[in-house]
């Protein structure tokens, strides 16, 4: 073999990792393309009408009597919690309580047992007594409307927070939970690696219209198609526009 083989060798390893390149550059550039002018309406539109029939997530139909008291304790019982376990503890716990003075004089013991089988319901119980307690104490009895003062109470974090002002007080605010963390990381809408991260982002670029609803939409999207784990891409309205980052299985032919 002469020096010409090897050169020949030599410039098509060299042209076939051009090619390589270029096509990993042409798909990157094509994935920064379709991530940089995620269409956000269009793909909130679709959403909204694909999670139609789903059911609600357990603190938005609470949030339907219009009292920020009852979106903050459905909140905390809801952590860590499913929705089936949800919103029934939380009707038990509001039978025996309808406001901070009287769930504070509650014994621990009938909130353990009202909130009963959601996660962690010993801690629960007594946080919610000692912020019942806090609320009658500092804040005359009342759920505070900003999220400063919000996420001085104990064990209110920044996603209950924002939570109980959209859905208890009707302000504006953006909950990002796990599910709305993952799918506006798979749409490329945010690349971020904690959901408070997250929010910081979507507070600059999403469309302050959309604030409100995009937690309650999003969550019934994760819980039902855009999965944590296996999506059901194949059969998702917004497959041809989704740039599904991260997504490694996926159900359905897309
Ligand atoms: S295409 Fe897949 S990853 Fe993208 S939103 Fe739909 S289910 Fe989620």
């Amino acid at each position: 073999m002469g020096d010409g083989f090897f050169k020949n060798s030599y410039s098509s390893k060299i042209n076939a990792f051009l090619l390589i390149r270029i096509a990993f550059e042409g798909k990157k550039s094509e994935l920064v393309r379709i991530i940089m002018e995620f269409p956000i309406s269009k793909v909130l539109l679709r959403v909204k009408k694909a999670v139609r029939g789903f059911r609600t997530p357990s603190v938005t139909v609470i949030s339907q009597k219009n009292d920020p008291f009852a979106v903050l304790v459905s909140c905390i019982i809801s952590l860590r919690t499913r929705d089936e376990v949800t919103e029934p503890a939380s009707a038990r716990l509001f039978k025996l309580a309808k406001n901070p003075a009287q769930l504070m004089k509650l014994p621990n013991a009938k909130i353990e047992k009202a909130i009963y089988p959601a996660a962690f319901f010993r801690n629960k119980a007594q946080s919610l007594k000692e912020l019942c307690k806090n609320l009658v104490e500092n804040y005359d009895g009342q759920v505070p409307d900003k999220l400063e003062e919000l996420l001085k109470l104990k064990g209110v974090g920044r996603k209950t927070a924002n939570l109980t002002l959209i859905l208890g007080h009707d302000k504006p605010g953006i909950c990002v939970d796990i599910h709305v963390h993952r799918i506006s990381n798979r749409w490329g809408y945010v690349q971020t690696k904690t959901p408070d991260a997250t929010e910081m982002v979507l507070r600059e670029k999403l469309p302050r219209r959309y604030w409100k609803g995009y937690n309650d939409l999003l969550v019934t999207f994760g819980q039902n198609i855009c999965k944590p784990v296996s999506p059901f891409c194949g059969s998702c309205a917004i497959a041809d526009t989704c740039p599904k980052v991260g997504v490694t299985t996926r159900r359905g032919a897309s």
